[in-house]
């Protein structure tokens, strides 16, 4: 017996205990839900229960804790769906930089898919409407591009007008009184929950998202984050645009006008191609379809360009130039007239402008004056078949256009007058050459007769003088001559400048007109106490040109040379260098600013200083010789320098005939 009860002593123990045993193991081995069941009533039956208790406490925290994860799980998962959605849609924005609507498109589809709606549409603010620009959703609306007013009775008109989200987790429990619009759009769409945030710009809103849903709810406040941010982006894709379009517009604008001032440059005798160029660039920047430019004509206004041309007007055309037609409403009252619907004119008005545009069908017109001082001489009309405004840009632009038109043909007009007082001074400034020939060759032939006269009476042929009267009759002839100078100056520079001075080709040789320069001006040199010498180099051949003018070129360089020299001396060399002579007049006399050395071989041009005036002279020597050697195809330099003396250099062509050919 104490064995069978030993023994059942044992199995009541053994048993519960391996329960606990296998239990404690699926609990261990994660099984939480597991509960142990002992009931032996005694500490096992304790045991057991306590084991169940952290079980139970176990299984709970670990059903949290794995609800957390779960939950931040998801939220992770939202917050990067919603981020990978807005680097989409930044995306889509930096590959639109010309066009909003693939953005908002994107944004539209973006709204849906992560702010829990059924249905998005975007409307962008027109003045006073609002116009349906992106919708992504199975629900009804209104077609893309229709637009509507904007007021205060639906949704999206108060989220704008407002510019502040608007959350309707119900539409029932909305007010019928105050939102009329969003009940019935309600009915008819079948939604029940919508949301509206504004699209932002400087605290004006630029247009506005609508969400719709249709069930009802609430929206959670991240959805409604997440559609702000989504319309902060549309704003920034419609700025861009903007930004992006004004910059491309200003550039063209700028080619325009520059390739319109390269016009004007290009045509300086013509504005016709200056307007047709204009009427060209404003259709093409005005966004108009037609263009005409008229101009004043006394009482009517005469077409004088145009583009596009439309069936009725004709370059050429004639109109009186009255207000019943805008163009010349814009000439007569200086100032810009826009049409915005030409169907909603005043006929009694502007009678002409209705009856040709109507017939036309050209709807909206915008004419601007081209203003010059005293008044318009013109005016630019575009035109285009569909009602409403011109952009202020467009009828800047067209002012620009005016004023460039006005530049050419005032250029024009400055350039003909200009040439017609250039051909009048050419004729009088021949007429004074003419004349001045005449007088010279007149007052020529009476003094030398004086001279004549005056040099036998020296000679004793009418009789032996008294002292005094030869003393008187030297100073006549020294008078004289120094006159009869002046007058062959003069002569000479006449026929240049009428064209008639010729030179005769003959053989020459450079050393006998440097030998007859020199005898000439010796008792010059050596009143003044200067030197007076040539450097002839050797075996220089004989040469063709007039040897008379030549010589005369010579004589007035050694004779300045001299002039303009109080010490030291003056050297005449002659050398060959390839087919040219080179004759050289080196002085040590006063010198030459470098401002004037360019001067003295002007006409009448003298160095403005007290020492050369004294000299005397007339400031005809210089421009002589210059343009005697420039008939013979040869230049006259000089090179100088103040204190030292100068260098006056001639090169002229051996043989002048070939080389006056060559230059012509
Ligand atoms: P003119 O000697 O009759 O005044 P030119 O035409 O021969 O007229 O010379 C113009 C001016 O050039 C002179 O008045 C003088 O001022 C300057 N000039 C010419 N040759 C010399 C020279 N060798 N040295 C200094 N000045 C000179």
């Amino acid at each position: 017996i104490a064995g069978i009860a030993a023994a059942l002593l044992a199995r009541r123990m053994v048993v519960p205990i391996r329960v606990l045993q296998t239990g404690a193991q699926r609990i261990g081995g994660g099984d939480l839900g597991h509960r142990l069941s002992i009931r032996t009533g005694d500490e096992l039956e304790a045991l057991a229960d306590q084991f169940n208790r952290s079980a139970e406490a176990l299984q709970n925290s670990y059903e949290t804790l794995e609800q957390r994860v779960e939950d931040r799980t998801r939220e992770l998962t939202a917050s990067l769906e919603q981020q990978t959605a807005t680097a989409e849609i930044l995306q889509v924005i930096s590959q639109s930089p010309t066009d909003v609507q693939p953005v908002l498109e994107a944004v539209a589809k973006a709204a849906v898919r992560f702010c829990g709606a059924a249905d998005a549409i975007i409307t962008l603010r027109e003045g006073q409407e609002m116009k349906v620009a992106a919708h992504d959703g199975p629900l009804a609306v209104a077609r893309l591009g229709e637009r509507s007013p904007l007021d205060r009775t639906r949704l999206s008109g108060r989220a704008i007008i407002d510019g502040q989200t608007v959350h309707v987790p119900d539409v029932t429990a909305l007010d019928p009184s105050e939102f009329a619009t969003t009940l019935d759009l309600a009915k008819q769409a079948g939604f029940s929950a919508a949301l509206a945030v504004p699209m932002l710009r400087e605290g004006l809103a630029v247009g506005g998202i609508m969400l719709r849903r249709p069930e009802p709810g609430p929206f959670t406040p991240r959805q409604i984050e997440l559609l702000e941010t989504f319309a902060a982006q549309a704003v920034i894709a419609i700025q861009n645009v903007r930004l992006f379009t004004e910059l491309r517009e200003s550039l063209e604008q700028q080619t325009a006008s520059a390739e319109i001032l390269q016009v004007i440059s290009e045509s300086p005798t013509d504005f016709k191609p200056v307007l047709d160029a204009i009427a060209k660039a404003a259709v093409r920047f005005c966004g108009a379809s037609d263009v005409t430019v008229a101009l004043r004509d006394g009482h009517d206004i005469l077409v004088s360009a145009m583009h596009e041309g439309v069936a009725g007007a004709r370059l050429g055309n004639r109109r009186e130039l009255d207000r019943a037609t805008i163009m010349g409403r814009a000439i007569i009252d200086n100032r810009t007239i826009h049409v915005a619907d030409v169907f909603a004119l005043d006929p009694a008005e502007y009678g002409t402008t209705v009856a040709l545009n109507r017939k036309q069908n050209l709807r909206a017109l915008l004419a601007a004056p081209m203003l010059r001082e005293g008044g318009a001489i013109g005016s630019i009309l575009l035109r285009k078949p569909d009602a409403g405004e011109f952009t202020p840009r467009q009828v800047e632009l067209l002012e620009a256009f005016t004023a460039q038109a006005v530049i050419a043909i005032e250029n024009v007009r400055l350039f003909t007058e200009i040439q017609e007082k250039s051909r009048q001074l050419e004729v009088a400034s021949q007429h004074k050459s003419q004349f001045l020939a005449n007088m010279s060759h007149e007052l020529r032939t009476p003094l030398n007769a004086i001279l004549g006269y005056t040099e036998m009476m020296v000679d004793g042929l009418y009789g032996a003088l008294p002292e005094k009267a030869t003393g008187v009759l030297d100073r006549v002839q020294s008078n004289g001559r120094h006159l009869l100078g002046l007058i062959n100056d003069v002569l000479d520079l006449a026929k240049i400048e009428a064209g008639q001075l010729a030179i005769t080709v003959e053989p020459y040789v450079i050393t006998d007109m440097v030998t007859t320069v020199l005898s000439a001006t010796e008792s010059l040199a050596r009143t003044k106490g200067i030197g007076l010498s040539s450097t002839v180099a050797p075996g220089l051949p004989s040469g063709t040109g007039d040897a008379r003018r030549l010589t005369q070129v010579l004589l007035n360089l050694v004779g300045n040379a001299i002039k303009f020299t109080d010490q030291g001396s003056v050297e005449v060399r002659a050398a060959q260098v390839g087919d040219t002579f080179e004759l050289s007049i080196v002085d040590t006399g006063f010198g030459i600013a470098p401002e004037d050395q360019k001067k003295i071989f002007e006409e009448f041009q003298q160095v403005d200083n007290t020492s050369t005036r004294k000299k005397g002279g007339t400031g005809l020597g210089l421009s002589i010789s210059r343009k005697i050697v420039e008939l013979h195809g040869g230049a006259i330099t000089v090179e100088s320098e103040i204190g030292k003396g100068s260098t006056f250099k001639v090169t002229i062509p051996i043989h002048v005939a070939a080389a006056k050919e060559a230059a012509q």
